[in-house]
């Protein structure tokens, strides 16, 4: 995929970049490693200092990093504005928190007694180079939640961040230097998705965070396995949308759009799958299939849309396979499941309900990533759980529900990352962030983020120590 700026509304090539030489690659690398000794040795408030100045920046910059994200990927500018708002929030969290977050930890006096020791404690200390290669969905979020735990801990970065958001990426490098980090703590490579393997077999990288598809995951995750370094994954996702019989059924309809077409229906905890319990489902999928139509798709930079373009055309191409093969195989579109005809140019796709799902249709058990939503009618709770875990992958999930045994019971047996209740499916800096199954492993954000990428060293101290 060249790496290039291509505004996804028209088409339109904006500009290209070259990929960085192996040799300047290599340099970086150094730079990386040298700028570890040095900042691994900073404390807290020095670290705290350089977040909140970053973040501080961020604030001042955000109109014009929105409009640079929803040129390169589509996202409507309100949107994006949000978006760094958010990261704005979780740079101010980590740096007032990291250091509590990652405070020495003083086992049982019991178990240290035991152990013979005087005294011990658990110290978090950093691992080092961290490569992140990250996803242009979010493309400052994804990089920013990894970064400000990362930074905090003290830990250094390198990111490859997808091929289509090189402005972006250009852009947090920049931010970091303004901020006053020292030189190589926070680096971009603009390299393609072949020259990662080199990066991460590089001695100086010592771990690795991927948010993407599942085949860069494996491949990822297999480089890391064959060198033993440690990795995070944040993967794909087919969240369900569970409304069951005591739902507030207007409420879980309106929430339903906001889940399902956020960011243009690209987000990997987007609701992908509505299963409805059969007694409210006539309601729930009126109120649904009218808020999906009404929406308004157009120009992402126009303040009043809400669904932009997809990001790439093969974005738009596999999901359009993924609509046709359902409707080939006897699903039906409530609405949408066709380019929406007011839009010939850029990559469009009408919002789309499909009801009438079966699992042998490929919706069923792959992420359809765009603003398509599958409806399913169920008899009771058990039909929904086995449906909802009906996938390889386990994200979050999403139940409305006033019954309590019925939370009780999603909590036990939903295979997910999150289970969220009479709400959508978000991040926030204070809760953790990740799934199981093929959607990945690790946790993002809260105190487990941070810990991610520390080495928990223990110190023994015996008699007299
Ligand atoms: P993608 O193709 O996997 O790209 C993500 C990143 O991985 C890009 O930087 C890409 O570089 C790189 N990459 C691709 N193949 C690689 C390989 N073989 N080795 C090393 N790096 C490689 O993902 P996408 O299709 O753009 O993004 C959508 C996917 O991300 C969806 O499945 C979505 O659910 C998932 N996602 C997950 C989360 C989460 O938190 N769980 C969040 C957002 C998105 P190039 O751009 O140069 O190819």
């Amino acid at each position: 995929m060249p790496i290039a700026t291509v505004d996804p509304a028209t088409g339109e090539t904006i500009e290209t970049f070259e990929p960085l030489p192996s040799d300047q690659v290599r340099q970086r690398l150094a730079t990386a490693g040298a700028a570890h000794e040095r900042y691994r040795t900073t404390g807290f408030a020095e670290r705290a200092r350089l977040l909140n100045r970053a973040a501080d920046l961020l604030e001042q910059d955000t109109a014009d990093i929105a409009r640079t994200m929803t040129t390169e990927m589509g996202k409507p500018v309100k949107a994006a504005r949000a978006e760094a708002a958010k990261c704005v929030k979780a740079m101010r969290w980590y740096a007032e928190r990291a250091e509590g977050l990652l405070a020495d930890e003083h086992p049982d006096a019991a178990d240290v007694e035991d152990s013979g020791a005087s005294r011990a404690v658990v110290r978090y200390r950093p691992l080092g180079v961290v490569l992140a290669v990250m996803p242009w969905n979010f493309p400052l979020w994804q990089v920013i939640r990894f970064a400000a735990p990362a930074l905090m801990a003290g830990n250094v970065a390198l990111l490859k961040h997808a091929s289509n958001v090189p402005r972006t990426a250009l852009y947090l490098q920049d931010l970091f230097a303004r901020a006053g980090y020292p030189d190589g703590c926070f680096q971009t490579l603009l390299i393609g998705s072949d020259a990662v393997e080199d990066v991460l077999r590089d001695r100086r990288v010592a771990a690795a965070t991927l948010t993407g598809s599942e085949p860069a995951g494996r491949s990822v995750a297999s480089t890391a396995g064959d060198e033993i370094k440690k990795t995070v994954l944040e993967l794909g996702g087919s969240d369900p949308y569970l409304v069951l019989a005591s739902a507030d059924v207007e409420r879980a309809a309106a929430t339903a759009v906001t889940a399902r077409v956020q960011n243009n229906g690209q987000s990997c905890i987007a609701a992908k799958r509505f299963l409805v319990h059969t007694d409210v489902y006539d309601a729930f999928r009126d109120r649904f299939v009218a808020g999906m139509r009404e929406l308004t798709v157009g120009d992402p930079m126009d303040e009043d849309t809400d669904v932009g373009p997809l990001s790439t055309e093969q974005g738009r191409a596999d999901l359009e396979e993924l609509v046709e093969d359902a409707l080939g195989r006897g699903a039906t579109a409530l609405c949408g499941g066709t380019r929406p005809k007011e839009q010939e140019r850029g990559w469009f796709y009408a919002p789309t309900v499909l009801a009438d799902i079966t699992p042998q249709m490929r919706i069923h058990r792959e992420e359809a990533f765009g603003p398509v939503a599958t409806l399913y009618r169920v008899a009771d709770l058990d039909e929904a759980l086995e449906i909802a875990n009906d996938t390889p992958f386990g994200l979050s999930s999403n139940v409305w529900t006033r019954d309590e045994a019925e939370m009780t019971r999603c909590v036990r047996d939903l295979q997910a990352g999150g289970v969220f209740f009479n709400g959508m499916t978000a991040s926030h800096p204070g809760l953790p962030f990740g799934g199981v199954k093929r959607s990945g492993y690790g946790r993002e954000l809260s105190g487990h983020g941070i810990r991610e990428f520390c080495n928990a060293t223990t110190v023994w101290y015996g008699a007299g120590g």
